[in-house]
């Protein structure tokens, strides 16, 4: 055995079960490996800032190439051994979001993360909440109030929709629990897309009274003609 196999089954029983069983790269496809040393580092979160309407929303990196197979093998093939390296990326983002509340001057631990829940077809067939598991991995407390979002209905997958059919497919779509009156809440989804998701969960936190002060996500779709900075990320101001 490796170090590299040792240290690996060290770091968790998920990725003990990856280098047990026969396993390709959640990446490349390259054998051997849960997720090989090129693809672990197009991983590095790059955080983003953009706005949905009045809500900042941090992303930890682009939504294609190795980043979108990874978020799309833990998604569809139940790949959870490549969570941890996604939980890193969401984590940073997270922290950026923290890092954003203490300069507004507000305490960063009053943060609570709401999850945008996910249907009852996709639970039947991960099995798993893939934010849910990413936070859990990243050490982020999630209190009983994660189910804090439901579905008012079954959305159908936004994969596939236009911008203004994701829109009409989540409108109205989630309902927040009485309990997130007077919390300041941070939405965290896996993947930002159009922001209409974020939207419809701020518009069902908001309308319990309940204050969102930010959104999170792993990755987000590529915006066009916008370049892409590292490091301090710039929140653009409120439309
Ligand atoms: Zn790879």
């Amino acid at each position: 055995m490796t170090s590299t196999t040792s240290a690996s089954l060290r770091e968790s029983f998920l990725d003990a079960a990856a280098v047990l069983l026969p396993v390709r790269c959640a990446g490349c496809g390259d054998p051997d490996r849960s997720l090989c040393p090129p693809c672990r580092r197009e991983l590095s979160p790059c955080i983003t800032a953009e706005r949905v309407g009045s809500v900042p929303v941090w992303a930890a990196l682009e939504y294609s190439g190795v980043p979108r197979r990874v978020l799309l093998a833990v998604k569809e093939q139940g790949r959870v051994d490549a969570v941890p390296a996604l939980a890193r990326a969401l984590r940073v983002a997270v922290e950026e979001a923290q890092r954003a509340a203490r300069r507004d001057g507000r305490r960063a631990d009053a943060l609570l993360p709401v999850l945008i829940p996910t249907t009852r077809a996709a639970w039947r067939q991960r099995g798993f909440h893939p934010s849910a598991m990413m936070l859990a991995r990243a050490r982020i407390l999630v209190p009983p109030l994660w189910h804090a979002l439901r579905l008012t209905r079954q959305t159908r997958d936004q994969v596939g929709l236009t911008a203004e059919s994701r829109s009409q497919n989540r409108s109205g779509s989630l309902v927040a629990s009485a309990r997130l009156r007077g919390r300041r809440c941070l939405i965290v989804d896996d993947i930002v897309t159009s922001g209409a998701t974020i939207a419809e969960a701020a518009r069902a936190i908001g309308a319990v009274g309940g204050e969102v002060t930010g959104a999170v996500a792993v990755a987000r779709t590529p915006r066009r003609g916008r370049p892409e900075l590292c490091g301090e990320p710039q929140i653009p101001p409120s439309q």
